[in-house]
């Protein structure tokens, strides 16, 4: 997908915060390697990854960070909010107690990254319908009140995944150019 020869005219930080297990790491796999794994670990070590993608004309090196298992010991650190342009909020649908820590992981957001840091919250694991205990029209609500976009999407099927970062990169874009 990454063409070498493309020149790049951003690169775009985007920060992936949400409670453990609600399939951030599976988000961004989706997103930059077009993968999923059933029973994944989160790799000790990486990161972030990055895909590159043409936005309006403007070639766009998005670096997505992801908290490798930091959330669950409440652990993120102010160095990996630093210098976010972007930033997916994301909770399970099946889970109402990652949607309640929703306002919590918002708060940390806009203390530790810029105040003008695009957020979207997603509501992710829309494949799993039978099991929703989180509506939609709540998430809208929130959203609304809050100055959110937002989104849900399965990193299992893919659904709204792509769509999804590429909204919140055009959003950024609009706010840097
Ligand atoms: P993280 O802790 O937020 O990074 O969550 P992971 O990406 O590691 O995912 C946690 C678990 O949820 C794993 O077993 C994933 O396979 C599963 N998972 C992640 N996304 C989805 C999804 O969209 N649908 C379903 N059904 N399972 C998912
Ligand atoms: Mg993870």
């Amino acid at each position: 997908r990454e063409n070498i020869h493309d020149k790049i005219d951003y690169v775009f930080k985007v920060v992936v915060i949400g409670d453990s297990a609600v399939g951030k790491s599976q988000m961004l796999s989706r997103f930059a390697k077009n993968e999923f794994c059933l029973d994944s670990k989160s790799t000790i070590g990486v990161e972030f990854q990055t895909r590159t993608v043409t936005i309006n004309g403007k070639v766009i090196k998005a670096q997505i960070w992801d908290t490798a298992g930091q959330e669950r010991y409440r652990a993120v650190t102010s160095a990996y909010y630093r210098g976010a342009l972007g930033a997916m909020v994301v909770y399970d649908i099946t889970k109402r107690q990652s949607f309640d820590h929703v306002a919590r992981w918002v708060d940390e957001l806009r203390a530790q990254a810029d105040s003008s840091v695009v957020i979207m919250l997603i509501g992710n694991k829309g494949d799993l319908v039978e099991q929703r205990v989180v509506h939609a029209e709540d998430a809208v609500e929130f959203a609304e009140d809050q100055g959110l976009f937002f989104s849900e999407t399965s990193a299992l099927s893919g659904e709204n995944v792509d769509t999804a970062f590429f909204k919140l990169l055009e959003q950024i874009h609009r706010v840097v150019s």
